[in-house]
């Protein structure tokens, strides 16, 4: 029989990750004599929702197990994640969802809402009614939306591996050791295998998070072999207690899917604009750069942040009536400011030229002629030469921009934005996954 068990909701700004649950989880239900489908599924759900914790993402394991042992496994889970989970922190609602079979279709579209948009309670708990799976909440119980998102998201699509080191417990909230050069080696040596390891524009690791979870480590790449290439060409000073290799929806832009008007947008949407430049970019307080975008239906303000490195330069360099496509979350309007797009990507289409006006030069001496106010032509200062028909001369100035796509900074990417180095490698379909393989190892520790 085959069961589905999604989970999420398990951790607080102040310590655990889901991930590390599921890990906990695999490897007792791996002990249990349960066989895997697929490797275990790491699924970021809209970034943009406001309620989320850090990076909003989902897990869901996917097992072959006899229908009389349902109980005693289902039971596992749960007490897993009730010793794991920080039930005490106000924020966190963890939930459970056990689906059993193939998963049906109203379900797999409600992940898709969830990565791209808004999802309910309600319409979750209606969903596991409908469909007979079971749901167990914690408190408030809102894990139970990023649970079933999970197990609809079979990543059919397109998708990624990445493998998550876990820290033994005694070092937990100190400083991450893990050698920087190896991790500037292991990225050169892998090259495109591989993504997000490094911003080179500042030098800065970025497979190290820098919270009080358990996470050492996390290297994202295209196939299982090269994530697991990357963990031997890291050198960590400090011990590694286990590690998982997830498949996932990182960098794979999977929450970018929905083309709008401008008109269209809501808050906390992520969304696909596009539009002629109708502002000028400014550059506000902190070096963050603001354009007005407009099309037929209506106008919007755009950002790019002060860490996005290339978007923000580019955004500087927009002018009045250039075309482009804006990708990004939407930030509902506060007090202060209007409804902005917060840009991920943006892609110039089209660039406006630029005009400049010059004085013409005097025919007799060559010398740059001043003007003698409007329709009264020029005149020389040095041979005192006297234009009346005299015009300026109109140039096109070059602009600094090239039109193609731009992608924010690698330190300011969401997980699930779509790395310049990943276009060309989107995969389709399931991977082949031998059951015999395990994607885990425990290495030290309890
Ligand atoms: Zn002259």
């Amino acid at each position: 029989m085959k069961l589905h068990i999604g989970f999420d909701d398990t951790d607080s700004p102040r310590g655990g990750c889901t991930t590390y649950v599921a890990a906990l989880i695999i490897e007792r239900l791996h002990k249990l004599g349960v066989s895997f489908l697929d490797y275990p599924g790491l699924v970021r759900l809209n970034p943009n929702v406001p309620w989320k914790t850090r990076g909003n993402g989902a897990l869901c394991l996917r097992i072959e197990c006899e229908e009389n042992r349902q109980e005693e496994l289902k039971e596992c889970v749960v007490q897993t994640v009730e010793e794991q989970a920080d039930l005490k922190y106000k924020g966190t609602d963890p939930g459970i969802v056990f689906l059993q079979g193939n998963v049906p279709c109203g379900i797999e579209d409600f992940a898709k809402r969830a990565i791209t948009g808004l999802v309910t309670k309600d319409e979750a708990l209606k969903l596991i009614r409908k469909y007979r799976a079971e749901a167990f909440g914690f408190k408030k119980g809102r894990g139970i939306i990023g649970g079933l998102a999970a197990i609809g998201e079979e990543l059919k699509g397109d998708y990624t591996y990445e493998l998550i080191a876990y820290r033994t417990p005694e070092n937990r909230g100190t400083p991450r050791r893990v050698k920087a050069s190896s991790v500037i080696e292991m990225d050169r040596k892998l090259g495109r295998l591989v993504f997000n390891n490094v911003d080179y524009e500042t030098g800065r690791v970025l497979i190290t998070p820098r919270g009080p979870d358990p996470v050492l480590y996390g290297i994202r790449g295209e196939t299982a072999e090269a994530v697991r290439c990357g963990h031997r060409l890291v050198v960590s000073e400090e011990p590694v207690e286990r590690w998982v290799i997830f498949r996932t929806n990182q960098g794979t832009d999977a929450h970018l899917r929905r083309t709008v008007s401008i008109s269209e947008v809501k808050p906390y949407n992520p969304v696909i604009v596009s539009g002629e430049v109708s502002e000028a970019p400014k550059i506000i307080k902190g070096g963050h750069v603001i354009f007005k975008i407009r099309d037929e239906t209506g106008q919007i303000d755009c950002a790019a942040y002060e860490p996005t490195g290339d978007l923000r330069r580019v955004a500087e360099n927009l002018t009045v009536g250039d075309f482009v496509e804006v990708y990004g979350g939407v930030r509902p309007p506060s007090p202060r400011n209007p409804m902005t797009i917060n840009a991920e990507k943006i892609r110039v289409l089209k660039l406006a030229s630029i005009r400049v006006y010059h004085n013409p030069l005097c025919p007799i001496c060559g010398r740059r002629t001043k003007s003698m106010g409007r329709g009264k032509g020029f005149e020389c200062k040095k041979c005192g030469f006297h234009g009346r028909n005299l015009k300026k001369i109109v140039t096109e100035k070059t602009r600094r921009l090239k039109l193609g796509l731009y992608v924010t900074s690698p330190r300011s990417q969401r997980h699930l934005t779509k790395p310049l180095s990943r276009y060309g490698q989107e995969k389709r379909g399931l991977p082949d996954f031998v059951g015999d393989i395990i994607p885990y190892e425990k290495i030290s520790g309890c």
